[in-house]
């Protein structure tokens, strides 16, 4: 593989991978210089964030279940004042997206370090991006000091999660590595990431759903996970991130169930506009066949919404999505509002996405 120009951007995490591993939070809380922890997790994770509190510490270090999705100011505010009271030194976020969304929110304010144990397949923990929502508008930036020091993926944590949210959160993970394969930056490395990312999680998500019991699925689908997380960090997200983030900041959709539906439509929309290589790439590692069709179904199995009126949009509501999405945006396939509203209007109908087979 070769290239003429491109980006590349590597991240400084430690990565423990492997069952078992949680058992060296306590060394990965020491190596990142935290002396006194407060351990972040949303109310569904508490009693594994309980665990690992207990691990963490001879006295169980202080921890929240109060993380919310798409990081609200107020909850990010709240925990502010509990980590000065806290006298916290560092954050450890036990969970999915929104634990770690919670814990560099934290860490953007009081720059200290972050370990992730992450225990869903959104890949924040391998980037610097924040997010922040206030008055229905969700912010992000990249920074530095956000990126856990340590990461801990352990696929024993994992085999718990719910059916749906494994599903989703996974194609939510695919979704990042189908921007990186057409990114403006994209690196012969992130290429190769991204390729097996996907290759990865779509094996975890048909193991897991075929033998929910077996842990080697959950092993692939961490994988991905990881992989993807590696190409969101170092690439620049194009028009179906950017459509996820006005309906989450906007409408509240749910992130991941929102990711898992929407990604065959913005695929089917940057179809015609991709090169024959990252035609290739995208087919082969959904399967060899229609890319869009693949992705339907791997959502279907998990429970995806079938329309955005699923997602609670009303029709008007798509105006405002539009309006929300710059012309300017980095996409294989200019970003104009006829086109866009075609798109909106097919995801609110529930019309098949349709991947155009030549360019
Ligand atoms: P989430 O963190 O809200 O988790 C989904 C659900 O799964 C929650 O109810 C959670 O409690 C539950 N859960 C997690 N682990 C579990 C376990 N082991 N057992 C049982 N239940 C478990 O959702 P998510 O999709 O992981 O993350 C979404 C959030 O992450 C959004 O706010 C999104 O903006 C953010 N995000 C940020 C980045 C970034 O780079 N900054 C990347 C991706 C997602």
């Amino acid at each position: 593989m070769t290239a003429d120009r491109f980006d590349h951007v590597s991240t400084s995490s430690r990565v423990l991978f492997g069952n078992g591993r949680v058992d060296e939070v306590t060394a990965a809380v020491a190596g990142a210089g935290i002396h006194r922890p407060f351990v972040v997790a949303t109310r569904s994770s508490l009693p594994l964030a309980r665990r690992v509190g207990e691990l963490v510490d001879a006295r169980p270090a202080a921890v929240s279940g109060d993380a919310r999705m798409h990081t609200p100011v107020e909850v990010t505010d709240d925990h502010l004042r509990r980590s000065h009271d806290l006298e916290a030194d560092g954050f450890v976020a036990v969970g999915g997206g929104s634990a770690i969304g919670l814990a560099k929110a934290l860490a953007l304010r009081t720059s200290v370090p972050i370990v992730a144990v992450p225990t869903t397949y959104s890949g924040s923990e391998m980037t610097s991006v924040w997010g922040a929502t206030e008055n229905g508008r969700k912010k992000t930036g990249r920074d530095p000091r956000v990126t856990p020091a340590y990461v801990i993926y352990d696929p024993e944590l994992t085999i718990h999660l719910p059916h749906d949210v494994a599903g989703l959160s996974g194609l939510n993970s695919i979704a990042h590595a189908v921007e990186a394969i057409y990114a403006p930056e994209r690196s012969p490395l992130v290429a190769l990431t991204a390729a097996e990312a996907i290759k990865n999680m779509r094996a975890g998500l048909r193991s897991i759903d075929a033998a929910p019991g077996d842990l080697d699925g959950y092993a692939r689908a961490l994988t991905g996970a990881w992989l993807s997380g590696v190409c969101l960090a170092g690439s620049t997200m194009s028009l179906h991130h950017k459509l996820c983030h006005v309906l989450g900041g906007t409408f509240d959709t749910p992130h991941a169930a929102t990711h898992a539906f929407l990604l065959p439509y913005v695929l089917a929309y940057n179809s015609r506009s991709l090169t024959a290589a990252q035609r290739a790439v995208i087919v082969e590692a959904l399967g060899g066949g229609d890319p869009c069709k693949e992705l339907v179904e791997l959502g279907a199995t998990y429970g995806a919404p079938k329309t955005l009126a699923d997602l609670g949009l009303r029709r008007r509501d798509l105006d405002v999505v539009v309006e929300q999405v710059p012309a300017s945006l980095s996409n294989p396939r200019p970003v104009e509002a006829k086109g866009l509203r075609q798109l909106l209007d097919g995801a609110f109908d529930g019309a098949p996405p349709e991947w155009t087979r030549q360019r």
